[in-house]
């Protein structure tokens, strides 16, 4: 996870003291490594509490859709980060049900959902990768560590707009055929 992605969800955990949030992991695929490369928070209608988050599909859908389209498709929708105030960043049934509600509906192009749990003060967390089946697999993480995500992505042709990097400024509208991203993640 670059630098960036991460301090914006660390801001987005801290400005959420005793409650929920989390919100959708765009990045791209490196070898057998995915880098997330930036995050969303909830969106404005996501809701917020102590046991739960509901992420805003039409929110989410639109910041991976605007990345998507500024990268000429380099960076694409991975899957969800949210945070557990419990204490365990254990990936439960309710994690493992809505990674495969975004799996029935082609959300990612991955064949696989990334989910990653964080801790109620954003200082550690936990990685899993979610297939089909909803075998949940721990992956590695490495928070920061990463350079920018532009440096991360080491493609000479790659060029983002700069207004791809304030996303919650633009009103730009996207459609997806694939269904709108929506769910519901329960500690
Ligand atoms: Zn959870």
């Amino acid at each position: 996870m670059t630098i960036r992605a991460l301090d914006f969800i660390r801001t987005e955990i801290r400005s959420c003291v005793g409650i929920e949030t989390g919100g959708a992991l765009v990045g791209y695929v490196s070898g057998t490594c995915a880098v997330v490369t930036h995050a969303s928070d909830p969106g404005p209608a996501g809701v917020r509490r102590p046991a739960f988050v509901t992420i805003e599909g039409r929110h989410t859908t639109q910041f991976c859709w605007q990345l998507q389209e500024a990268s000429g498709g380099r960076l694409f929708y991975l899957g969800d980060w949210h945070v557990h105030p419990g204490g365990s960043l254990v990936c439960s049934g309710a994690d493992v049900r809505a990674a495969l509600r975004q799996l029935e509906v082609n959300a990612t192009p991955l064949p696989v959902f990334i989910s990653v749990i964080f801790d109620r003060y954003g200082i550690t967390a936990r990685a899993f990768r979610i297939g089909w089946k909803g075998n949940a697999t721990e992956i590695p993480i490495t928070l920061g560590g990463l350079p920018s995500w532009r440096e991360a992505l080491c493609i000479p042709r790659f060029a983002l707009h700069d207004n791809a990097c304030h996303l919650f400024s633009q009103s730009h509208q996207t459609s997806r055929s694939s269904g709108e991203i929506e769910k519901k993640w329960r500690s």
